[in-house]
């Protein structure tokens, strides 16, 4: 075991969607599956969706939105996919709060740091939609900051499609290779775009760990946090 005792899963939106717009329920089933095994081991687990799998606000604004109401709209689809989670999570017998950063009084919990570490002692996992609730930003840099306000040991990234972190995207360029580990500042003097910049220097300015990792086979996210070398670690 690596001694994780909380842990911040960051899901892309592209996982939920199992690469289609909209949310994959067998696929949301799969991921809930993993990250009740987690809960059941006794690691306390937060996690932050991401949205990408309905709107991106960049994609918007380059079509002709106005990049503030399209980031909105980036933000609400990213409650939807909390709440297929929620669902399955339930299903699971998984106690579970989702809690926003737009409140939504009918659907979630307001975003309170303080409830959600106990919701996490208590063993429920936590999953924080709605990004930060500010445009501008991602949900990468989401999961840093909630990983620190919630004093996580860790931030999981789990990416669908890609096994790690790589010098180039290996989809475009057939010699890039992977790194089994890597600093946040080789990660930013690089441009490395796996996640974005600022999420890499939020993590880095405050020394918290982050694995870079692939869905694939089903059982990664439990071999992650019982310390199998799968990925790439990053640190400071
Ligand atoms: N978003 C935002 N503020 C946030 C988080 C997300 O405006 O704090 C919007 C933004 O438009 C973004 C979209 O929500 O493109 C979906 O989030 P993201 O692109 O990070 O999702 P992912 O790529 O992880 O699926």
């Amino acid at each position: 075991m690596t001694g994780y005792k909380r842990v911040l899963l960051k899901l892309s939106g592209e996982v939920f969607g199992g690469g289609k717009v909209g949310v994959d329920p067998d696929v949301v089933q799969t991921v809930a599956r993993e990250i009740a095994a987690v809960s059941r081991a006794g690691v306390q687990i937060a996690v932050v969706t991401g949205g990408g799998n309905f709107f991106r606000g960049a994609e918007l604004q380059q079509r002709g939105m106005d990049r503030v109401r399209a980031d909105y709209m980036g933000m609400l689809g990213i409650v939807m996919n909390c709440l297929a989670l929620q669902d399955f999570l339930e299903k699971l017998g998984v106690e579970t709060r989702v809690q926003t950063a737009i409140t939504m009084g009918q659907v979630a919990e307001p975003y309170i740091p303080r409830r959600a570490i106990r919701h996490m002692e208590k063993g429920r996992v936590v999953i924080f939609g709605a990004g930060m609730g500010m445009p501008f930003f991602s949900t990468d840099t989401v999961a840093v900051q909630r990983a620190l306000e919630s004093k996580c040991d860790v931030v999981l990234v789990a990416k669908s499609g890609v096994d790690g972190v790589y010098t180039a995207d290996p989809h475009l360029d057939p010699t890039a290779t992977k790194f089994d580990e890597l600093t946040y500042d080789e990660a930013i003097s690089r441009g490395l775009r796996i996640m974005d910049q600022t999420a890499f220097a939020l993590c880095g300015e405050n020394k918290l760990p982050m694995v870079v990792f692939g869905m694939e086979p089903e059982g990664n996210i439990l071999r992650v946090v019982q310390g199998e070398k799968i990925g790439t670690l990053v640190s400071a």
